[in-house]
């Protein structure tokens, strides 16, 4: 038996440990298990470089709960420690600028762990004493028994062991007896392990017998050791990744796109991004999509990791390049995370592109539901802006779908202002404008929808990024102009007229209302012709802008 203390600096790590991590306590069970996870890949690449010829077939990990002991054990057979490799590893928490960084990050706690490895401590936030029962894969290696009770303080001892890997045996501390429920333990284990690469085991199978759920003989896996993004491309199809879909969201109505990422240049990132379909509030959803590394869950708090538009995606992003233990504001500064922000950008483009030139008809189709993320693309990411040209779809009256330059080809020669700008002559809403849009339209001329929230500012947009193209409601007076051009016989009212009847129109509508109404002349003993009142287009931008900030 041996005694010794841990490290140099450790002795201010127990007080942070218990004290300030007491944010996530359930990750414990994540370093655990995937430190055990860790151990039996590395059995593996020993195997496949033939420096290990022992069974390694039935890798796995297994959990185990008692409660009458008060302890958590987690069991692997993996590649084990030597006393030698526990000294290194565990004994010895060597880094330097200790007590400097545990000031600067004393309310991180994510950012201690993930820093400096402390993954095997974090099972201090629930233990009173931890043991470290290991028998190494190395030849003739005696199998020790490592203990600690949370005092910088360990002991050590050769144990009889007959089969290689770990054990690591938790005893629960008074405050986290919550974590010796099954039911807890199982929803943890779900929450973090549940795409593991290998087996983790926990409780046995449960049976329905005569009313009652029973155990089976047979031990029940939590984990799918192959998820969906693991496999290629090429060997699933749309019911794989609709039923992966399921698995990670099992109340959601079915997604409208799922875009599989496969990078390995200049990072390593892999993942399925799904378009979900929208309710009416998409606020609600933001924030779901499921970031991992090498397959252990992390966080499903993925702003500033990818595009701010693309928070409102679903589905799941794995990287061991993403420094994810990290605290947030150091995420959002890191040079690596923002090019793969970039890139996961470029990536859902280029996908987009290439579904609307194989499948242009179920991208229309799916168009109204999809056209929200992509708008907010084109508004938050100018890159994305610049590759959506190819794919954004404007909807015209009659429910067409046309690209960018399409509609151009559909806009009349004549049907431009007086600086030569192409109008695109749109409404936003097609009933409450009926009028104009029925007059605009027998003339020969096109009208697009743009009714949706983001419309306005993407409009802007456009002609801020296309100065030879105005965007004109069809209401306004520059339609007027343009009907008219062709259609001559109407009159325009002289400077005077229009002065007259002007307290007459201020009456009927009121400020804020609807900027266009129709007056039927026949009450005025004058010609019972109807007649149409526009309004600039500049002068009801502003109007509408006033009022979206809450004036007028
Ligand atoms: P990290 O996993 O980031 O290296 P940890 O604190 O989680 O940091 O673990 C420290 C080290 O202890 C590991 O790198 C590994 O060498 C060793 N270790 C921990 N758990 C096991 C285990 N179950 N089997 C073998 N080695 C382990
Ligand atoms: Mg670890």
């Amino acid at each position: 038996m041996q005694t010794g203390k841990i490290g140099v600096t450790s002795e201010n790590l127990f007080p942070i440990i218990k004290k300030f991590l007491y944010s996530d306590h359930d990750i414990f069970l994540r370093e655990i298990i995937s430190n055990a996870v860790d151990a039996t890949q590395k059995l593996k690449t020993l195997a496949s470089k033939g420096e290990y010829n022992g069974d390694i077939t039935d890798l796995k990990v297994q959990v185990k709960l008692d409660k009458e002991a008060k302890t958590i054990t987690v069991s692997d057979n993996g590649i084990g420690m030597t006393a030698e490799e526990i000294e290194k590893y565990i004994n010895q928490i060597a880094f330097s600028g200790a007590n400097e960084f545990l000031e600067k990050y004393k309310n991180d706690a994510n950012a201690i762990i993930g820093h400096f490895g402390l993954g095997f401590y974090s099972s201090f936030m629930v233990s009173e004493k931890v043991e470290i029962v290991t028998k190494s894969h190395k030849e003739d290696a005696k199998a020790v028994k490592w203990s600690c009770d949370g005092t910088p303080e360990y002991h050590i001892e050769e144990i009889e062991k007959e089969k290689v890997g770990t054990d690591i045996v938790m005893h629960i501390n008074n405050d986290s007896e919550e974590f010796l429920d099954e039911s807890r333990t199982a929803e943890i284990l779900e929450k973090y392990c549940k795409f593991l690469p290998v087996p983790v085991l926990f409780g046995k199978k449960k049976e329905w017998k005569d009313g009652n759920q029973v155990d089976t003989d047979e031990d029940n896996q939590v984990n799918d050791t192959d998820p969906t993004w693991t496999k290629m491309p090429a060997d699933l199809k749309e019911e794989d990744y609709k039923s992966f879909y399921r698995r990670l969201y099992p109340m959601a109505d079915e997604p409208l796109f799922n875009i599989h990422l496969n990078v390995d240049y200049p990072f390593n990132l892999t993942g399925i991004l799904y378009f979900p379909k929208i309710k009416n509030n998409f606020e609600v959803q933001k924030n779901k999509i499921q970031l991992y590394c090498n397959q252990v869950f992390v966080t499903d708090s993925v702003e500033g990791i990818v595009p701010e538009f693309l928070t409102l995606l679903h589905g799941v992003i794995d990287s061991p390049d993403i420094p994810l233990n990290v605290s947030r504001s150091y995420l959002q500064s890191d040079s690596n995370v923002k090019k793969i922000s970039s890139h996961i950008s470029k990536k859902v483009a280029d996908r987009l592109a290439e579904i609307f030139k194989d499948t242009r008809d179920e991208f229309e189709k799916k168009w109204d539901d999809l056209k929200i993320f992509i708008e907010y693309g084109m508004l938050s990411d100018e890159k994305f802006y610049d590759r959506a040209m190819k794919f954004f779809l404007f909807k015209n009256a009659e429910d067409k779908y046309f690209t960018f330059e399409e509609y151009e080809k559909l806009i009349k020669d004549s049907q431009t202002d007086k600086d030569k700008n192409l109008i695109h002559l749109y409404t936003t809403h097609k009933e409450e404008q009926y009028t104009f849009v029925e007059e605009a339209r027998s003339k020969g001329y096109d009208v697009l929808v743009l009714d949706d929230v983001l419309a306005p500012h993407l409009i802007s947009r456009f002609e801020q990024k296309h100065s030879d193209k105005q965007f004109v409601r069809v209401d306004s007076d520059v339609v007027e102009n343009l009907i008219k051009k062709e259609d001559s016989t109407k009159e325009e009212l002289s400077w005077e007229q229009k002065q007259e009847l002007s307290p007459i129109f201020q009456a009927v509508c009121p400020q804020n209302n609807t900027h266009t109404f129709i007056v039927d002349f026949q009450d005025m003993g004058e010609q019972a012709s109807p007649m149409v009142i526009t309004r600039s287009e500049f002068m009801r931008r502003m109007k509408d802008m006033s009022a979206a900030q809450g004036g007028m």
